[in-house]
């Protein structure tokens, strides 16, 4: 029996670039995918929210000079990009899945209908979000939860290429040591670099909790999934 029956997976576009580092890196869609289809055959419903920081981010791309706006516009729509790569890799693993985008691509996807997902991921079908918020100034990461409160899911996956949080940068502090919990307000006070502010004060508000793990570990995602204490939560621990 899994703990969290039904969440959000925030994949960063970071991940599927593998090493490369830019774009996607095809067998690495291969094993993230085939984690996905590991994690839904235990019975738990899945929504991924993918991000498009592999292709352009547009806080980076406003430093060289083009306009904020255009340049997250770019950025979300990178995210269809790997969202329909996503779609592909899943249906080929006999994964049904559907994607749902925030900017209007009649052709490629669905446009949104929270009864219709919900239906979709109680079958057991694979939803994935593109074009985030559908706003500039936002991060997919809002997005992700967002979409975790809409649809009641227990809790926000923010898949990432790092075990977790850590009192200070383990990079450059050799003590640093690991969280396995952190209170909204103090990942908050931490300016943390792998969640954005805007997502983590909106989980706050919405009591959704985060859960920061590293998804490069295969077999991690299920071990989430199941509860096991893996990465950092994120919540309000006051409230429980
Ligand atoms: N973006 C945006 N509004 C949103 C979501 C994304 O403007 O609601 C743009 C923004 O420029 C962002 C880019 O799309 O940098 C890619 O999204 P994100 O940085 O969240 O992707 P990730 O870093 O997770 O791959």
């Amino acid at each position: 029996m899994n703990t969290y029956r039904r969440f959000l997976l925030k994949l960063s576009g970071e991940l599927l670039s593998g090493e490369k580092g830019f774009g996607i890196d095809w067998e690495t869609l291969d094993w993230i995918t085939e984690e996905i289809k590991e994690t839904l055959n235990l019975g738990c419903q899945i929504g991924i929210v993918i991000g498009g920081g592999n292709f352009i981010r547009g806080i980076d791309s406003a430093t060289h000079g083009i306009e904020r706006k255009r340049a997250d516009y770019m950025g979300m729509i990178a995210t269809y990009l790997n969202a329909i790569a996503i779609e592909d890799f899943l249906e080929k693993k006999g994964v049904e899945s559907k994607i749902y985008g925030s900017l209007g691509l009649r052709n490629a996807l669905d446009t949104y209908d929270s009864k219709e997902v919900l239906s979709f991921l109680k079958e057991g079908r694979v939803t994935i979000f593109a074009g985030g918020t559908g706003n500039p100034y936002f991060s997919t990461d809002t997005a992700a939860v967002l979409k975790a409160s809409e649809l009641k899911a227990n809790a926000v996956f923010k898949a990432t290429k790092v075990d977790g949080v850590f009192d200070k940068d383990p990079a450059i502090h050799k003590d640093a040591k690991f969280l396995n919990q952190i209170s909204y307000l103090d990942a908050i006070k931490m300016r943390l670099r792998v969640i954005d502010l805007t997502a983590l004060s909106l989980a706050m508000e919405l009591c959704i909790p985060i859960v920061v793990f590293n998804m490069k570990v295969r077999g991690n995602l299920k071990k989430v999934a199941m509860g096991e204490p893996i990465g950092t939560i994120i919540r309000d621990w006051e409230a429980v």
